[in-house]
């Protein structure tokens, strides 16, 4: 996709691919100040390594630091202290515009409501994607039907999200993540709101993903049907793995 591109929207950033670790955390912190004088450490001391192209669950409690730490590791929020190192870069290092930039090249995000847009059909929603990264008519197009081939939509490109079921609207989702050819999706209780055989079907497609499209996945999920499905589980208590 990208010899396509007239200039690297990331050309000040460089992306990577010398990395052994797809994230990496080394003492990460994340201290909320909620008060005048009060504070909640979500995360405590983090640490993490993530070798590419497996499946990992993050579990954990509700409030355990989950959704904090995936923020952390996306650049949507920024950690307190310690270094978080994700496909080589140390989120520190960027600044803002270089970090919305960089999340918009290498990660895909999956969200328990989708977060899809109403009035768009699942290929206009896809195809958002290639649009804001600037990609041409003709690769906008191949990329969208083949992702969402991928996840076994192409009879439905033409539906939009309220004429989908939860699953139908929850594969758009994961088409879109893909559509960047992303190197780490990142994905917040995705099956939270399915039932469990559309959550089973789910976990295998993002199981096959990481197979043949040799991505890595972090999903967020307190679901015990997960540990079926991935490569392992990192448990979240207290803002640290235990
Ligand atoms: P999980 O996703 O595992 O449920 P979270 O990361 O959402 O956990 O929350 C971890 C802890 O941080 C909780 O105690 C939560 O109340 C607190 N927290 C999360 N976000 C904020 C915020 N924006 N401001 C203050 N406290 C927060
Ligand atoms: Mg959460």
């Amino acid at each position: 996709m990208g010899s396509k591109r007239k200039e690297s929207p990331t050309s000040d950033v460089h992306i990577r691919n010398d990395y052994t670790y797809a994230i990496e955390t080394e003492n990460l912190w994340r201290v909320y100040k909620v008060g005048v004088n009060v504070e909640v450490a979500a995360l405590r001391g983090l640490n993490l390594q993530i070798e590419p192209g497996q499946f990992l669950a993050l579990k954990g409690r509700s409030g355990s630091g989950k959704t904090t730490l995936l923020n952390c590791l996306s650049g949507l929020d920024r950690a307190t202290a310690g270094v978080a190192r994700v496909l080589g870069r140390d989120l520190a290092q960027l600044n803002d515009r270089q970090l919305t930039r960089w999340r918009r090249e290498e990660l895909g995000f999956v969200f328990q409501s989708f977060g899809l847009l109403p009035t768009l059909s699942a290929y206009e929603n896809v195809e958002l994607m290639l649009r804001i990264r600037g990609a041409r008519s003709k690769e906008r197009h191949d990329r969208t039907l083949y992702c969402l081939d991928l996840v076994g939509l192409r009879k439905w490109i033409d539906h939009r999200p309220y004429e989908m079921s939860g699953g139908q609207q929850q594969r758009v989702a994961i088409a879109r993540a893909l559509a960047n050819t992303p190197k780490l999706i990142l994905a917040d209780e995705p099956t939270g709101e399915l039932d469990s055989g559309t959550a089973r079907e789910i976990l295998s497609l993002f199981q096959s993903i990481v197979r043949e499209e040799n991505i890595t996945i972090l999903m967020a999920s307190h679901d015990s049907l997960v540990d079926e499905y991935v490569d392992d589980v990192l448990q979240l208590q207290d803002g640290q793995i235990v």
